[in-house]
C-alpha cells in the first residue's frame, strides 16, 4: 500500500505534537498542588510556633501565680516573727521563711527562662510570617502563570488535534485502518523515522528490502520495533 513519507512524517509530527502539550497540561495543576503544599506547610510550620508561644505564656502566668503566692507567705511569716512565743518557734519560722525564699528565688530563674524562650519563639514566628507571605505570593504567581498557559495550550492542542483529524480525512480507507491500529495501542510512538539505515525508534539496523519498500513509498513497519517508517526531510 502506498502512502508518502510527507503524509507519514506529518502525521507523526502532529501526534508527537499533541503528546507534548498533553504532557504539559498534565503538568499544570501539579505545579498548582505543589505550590499549595508549600503553603500548607509553612502555615502550620506559623501555627505550631504560636501554639508553643500561648503554652510557653500560659506556663509562665502559672508560675508567676505561683511566685507571688508564696511572696505573700513569706510576708506572712515574717509578719509572725515577731509574735513568736519563743526562741524555738522564732528559728521554726526562719527557716520557713529561708526555705520559701531560696524556693521563690528558683522559680524567679525558671520564669526568666521561659520569657527568655518566649521571646526566641516570637523572632522565629516573624521568620515564619515572612517565608508565609513569599510562599503564598510564589503559589498565586505559579497559578496564575498555569492558568494563562494551560488557556494558551488548550487552544492550541483543539487547533492541532483538528489538523491531525483534517489529515486524517485524507487518508486512503486502507492506509487509514492501518494507521488507526498502530496508534491507537502506540499513539505518537507508533511511527519512527529512518535515521541513516536503522530505525529511529529502536535503533536497529533495517533490511535492504525495507529501504527499498521505503524508496517506493510503501508503508512498512519496523521488522524489530513494528513502528511505521517514514523517511526523514530531506
Ligand atoms: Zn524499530
Amino acid at each position: 500500500m502506498n502512502v508518502s513519507d510527507t503524509v507519514v512524517r506529518n502525521l507523526h509530527q502532529h501526534l508527537v505534537q499533541i503528546a507534548e502539550m498533553k504532557t504539559q497540561i498534565e503538568r499544570g495543576p501539579r505545579q498548582v498542588k505543589a505550590a499549595i503544599l508549600q503553603v500548607d506547610n509553612a502555615k502550620d510550620a506559623l501555627l505550631k510556633c504560636k501554639e508553643a508561644i500561648k503554652q510557653k505564656k500560659m506556663d509562665a502566668d502559672r508560675k508567676q501565680l505561683q511566685l507571688r503566692e508564696r511572696e505573700a507567705k513569706v510576708h506572712d511569716w515574717e509578719g509572725k516573727m515577731n509574735l513568736a512565743k519563743n526562741n524555738r518557734e522564732f528559728q521554726a519560722i526562719k527557716e520557713q521563711i529561708a526555705a520559701d525564699t531560696q524556693a521563690n528565688s528558683v522559680l524567679s530563674d525558671e520564669i526568666l527562662e521561659i520569657l527568655e524562650e518566649i521571646d526566641s519563639l516570637q523572632i522565629a514566628m516573624r521568620g515564619f510570617e515572612e517565608k508565609l507571605k513569599l510562599i503564598e505570593a510564589e503559589r498565586v504567581k505559579t497559578e496564575s502563570a498555569v492558568t494563562g498557559k494551560l488557556a494558551v495550550l488548550n487552544i492550541e492542542l483543539e487547533r492541532v488535534e483538528g489538523n491531525l483529524a483534517g489529515l486524517e480525512k485524507q487518508l486512503l480507507p486502507e492506509f487509514l485502518v492501518q494507521y488507526k491500529r498502530l496508534v491507537s495501542n502506540r499513539s505518537e510512538d507508533s511511527m519512527a523515522a529512518l535515521d541513516d539505515v536503522s530505525c529511529g525508534g529502536c535503533y536497529t539496523g533495517l533490511p535492504p528490502r525495507i529501504l527499498d519498500s521505503l524508496r517506493k513509498e510503501q508503508a512498512i513497519v519496523c521488522p524489530s520495533c513494528g513502528r511505521l517508517l517514514y523517511r526523514p526531510e530531506r
